[in-house]
Parts: structure tokens; C-alpha cells; sequence
């Protein structure tokens, strides 16, 4: 018998895929960071290869080296990378690295030469983020940098690549005009000799909006994962994931009654309490004070009171409820349940935060 869950759909996973690549002629690189945004990095990589992925994307050198460890061999491009790195076992291990400036590229010669290998690299350029990415000025010197390491069989130039600001916000001026800034940085390594087998830029919202954006390969996440990158709109995906628990105790409590620390919320009448076994530690917002939503007994109901670290508090009125029956925090929304966008709105986040929130804890993920 279970307490708490989260379910993850990988059947949802891999229909989400096959959408996607459904609408793009580019190759498609699941981002699998963040733990695959919380729904467990190695079950989602296996289930998007599955599905046709042909590159997984990473934030850090360890989450790649986790990849490779578990015995997958497709590319893998880790991008965020801090000076100083045991970079040659990235390289050793076939992994692509992520440069976006002179001195870390230096580090990946190096480390090709530790390696014994030239390392594969992605040459990043920043089009109006302002976060990874050699700006507009410093990209003719990194990019002249890595043609002569190339042309000295110390790296290999995998890709040119780019993130956009403002893909969730479909016709927002600045998508063109990083769209425009890309072509032209790409433009200018082509003039070093720099010719590399994938261009990519981008991420689910502009897979799902901007197909010009697409060029050799795309990268996926949230999209991946079933939920919408534009706040609004659902693109007939599926949510992958379900986080529910089952209530461990009900009680009957008199009107005027303060509920959980610091008596936010205060009974209006006499009603059924239900505890909820997930908490702050489980991954539930402490933001959700008196705001989450929360499915028991067929109605979404708000917590009342504060979040803490491992339990919440549902008032529940007159409606029988029991030890045991199951309250869903969020879900497809297929059954009445809240979604994770229902509770990126009564939070004031994103639903990749919440989604993520909920990996990588003490609840045991299942998979379906
Ligand atoms: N590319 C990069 C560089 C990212 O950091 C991310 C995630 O934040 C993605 C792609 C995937 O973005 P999304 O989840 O919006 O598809």
C-alpha cells in the first residue's frame, strides 16, 4: 500500500514526442536535465529515444556522465559548464560540450588532448538573452578560435547554436529579432570555415510556433513532458506526470478552529479536516498556503492553512471523507483533477517549476 506517488505516463512521454517531430523535418534532442524536469532523467531519455529522439540535452557534465554510466550512447551536449571541470571525461565519454567563450574553449582543447580525442563542440551564441552565449562582439574571436583548433584536429565543431528570451510569447518582436542576430553569427563562422552539422535554436515553444526556427535540430522539454510552453494554449499534449497521496487521517473539528502554523486559515463552521501527506519537502510550494488546489472525493478543494515541510490541511466541509482515500494534487486533468498549470496559476510560478519540484524527492516515482 502506497502513502504519496507521482505517477509518470511514459506512454504520454513518447506520444509527446512523435507530436513533435510530427511537426518539424529537424532531428530532436530531449532535454533531460533537472532529473527530465522532474519526471527522472534516465526513464524519459529511454522513453524519447524510443519515440525518435536522436539527442539528449543536459545542463551539467554530470548529469551527461549519468547518461553515458547508464549505458546510453546517443549524442549528448551538456551546456553549462563552470571553469576548472574534469572536462576529459566528458570527452572520454563522448559527451559535446557547450562553448561560449575563448577560455573555455581553451579547457575543451584541453581536455580533447587529456582525452586523447578531439572534443565535439557546440559553439553558443548569445541572441538577446543576456545569459550563455559569447555576445555579438566576442563571436568572430571564438568563432576564429575554434575554426584554427579545428583546422588543427584538436576539436570538432558539432553545432551553432542559440536560446531564445521570448518563444512562449508567440509573435514577440524580439523572436525575430534573435531569429535575424542567429543567421547572421551563423553566417559569420561559415566565413571561418566553420560549416557544422546542426544549427539549433529552438526550444518547445518555438518548435510549436515557429517552425523557420527550426533548423537541423530542435530541443524539447517542457513540451516533451505534455505541458504547454504558452500559458493558455495546449497543443493536444498529454501530461506526463500525476502527484497524488493518500489521506492519513479525517476528523471532525468546531467552527472557529485555526488550522496548520500560525492559524492562517480558521474554520467557519463545523467541517471534516483532512491531512494530506505532502509538504514543502515532497515538493509542494509553500506558496500554496491557503491557495493550492487539490482533488478528494470528486471536488478541488484549496489547502487551508499553511504548507509545511511534510503535510497539508483540507477542509473539506460535510463531505465523507476517510483515511486512505486518495487526493490528487495535480494531474492530466482528464478525471476533474488539477493540472500542473492550475497550479503554476494559484502559486504565481510555471508549471516547469512545479513539475520539477516534484522529482528527486522521498516520494517514490512510479512508472506507467
Ligand atoms: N534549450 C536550453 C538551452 C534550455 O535551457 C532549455 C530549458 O530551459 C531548453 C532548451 C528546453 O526548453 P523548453 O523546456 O522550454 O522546451
Amino acid at each position: 500500500m502506497w502513502q504519496a506517488e507521482v505517477r509518470v505516463d511514459l506512454d504520454a512521454i513518447r506520444e509527446n514526442v512523435t507530436r513533435l517531430r510530427a511537426g518539424t523535418g529537424a532531428e530532436l534532442m530531449a532535454v533531460v536535465k533537472g532529473d527530465g524536469y522532474g519526471h527522472g532523467m534516465l526513464p524519459v531519455a529511454r522513453a524519447a529515444l524510443d519515440a525518435g529522439a536522436t539527442y539528449l540535452g543536459v545542463c551539467t557534465l554530470d548529469e551527461a556522465l549519468t547518461l553515458r554510466r547508464a549505458g546510453l550512447t546517443v549524442p549528448v551536449l551538456a551546456w553549462l559548464l563552470a571553469p576548472g571541470l574534469p572536462l576529459h571525461e566528458g570527452v572520454a565519454a563522448d559527451i559535446e560540450l557547450s562553448a561560449a567563450s575563448l577560455d573555455l574553449l581553451r579547457e575543451i582543447v584541453e581536455a580533447g588532448r587529456r582525452a586523447g580525442r578531439p572534443a565535439r563542440v557546440h559553439l553558443k551564441l548569445d541572441t538577446g538573452l543576456s545569459r550563455g552565449g559569447a555576445t555579438a562582439a566576442d563571436w568572430p574571436a571564438l568563432a576564429e578560435a575554434a575554426a584554427k583548433a579545428q583546422a588543427d584536429g584538436e576539436i570538432e565543431v558539432v553545432g551553432l547554436w542559440s536560446h531564445f528570451a521570448y518563444a512562449d510569447a508567440p509573435g514577440h518582436p524580439s523572436v525575430d529579432k534573435q531569429l535575424a542576430a542567429f543567421q547572421e553569427g551563423v553566417a559569420v563562422a561559415e566565413r571561418l570555415g566553420i560549416t557544422p552539422q546542426y544549427r539549433h535554436m529552438a526550444n518547445s515553444a518555438a518548435i510549436l510556433t515557429r517552425p523557420d526556427a527550426h533548423f537541423d535540430l530542435v530541443r524539447a522539454g517542457i513540451a516533451m513532458y505534455g505541458l504547454s510552453p504558452v500559458p493558455g494554449e495546449k497543443y493536444g499534449l498529454r501530461p506526463a506526470m500525476t502527484a497524488r497521496a493518500r489521506v492519513i487521517l479525517s476528523k471532525r473539528v468546531p467552527a472557529g478552529e485555526g488550522v496548520s502554523y500560525g492559524h492562517t486559515y480558521v474554520t467557519e463552521r463545523e467541517t471534516t479536516l483532512a491531512v494530506v501527506p505532502l509538504g514543502y519537502a515532497d515538493g509542494v510550494p509553500r506558496h500554496a498556503s491557503n491557495a493550492g488546489p487539490i482533488e478528494l472525493g470528486g471536488r478541488v478543494r484549496r489547502i487551508a492553512g499553511r504548507v509545511c515541510m511534510d503535510q497539508v490541511v483540507l477542509d473539506c466541509g460535510d463531505d465523507p471523507v476517510a483515511a486512505g482515500d486518495v487526493a490528487t494534487l495535480f494531474g492530466a486533468g482528464e478525471h476533474g483533477e488539477p493540472t500542473a498549470d492550475d497550479w503554476a496559476e494559484a502559486v504565481g510560478t510555471i508549471n516547469y517549476e512545479i513539475v520539477t519540484r516534484f522529482g528527486s524527492t522521498r516520494v517514490p516515482r512510479i512508472y506507467d
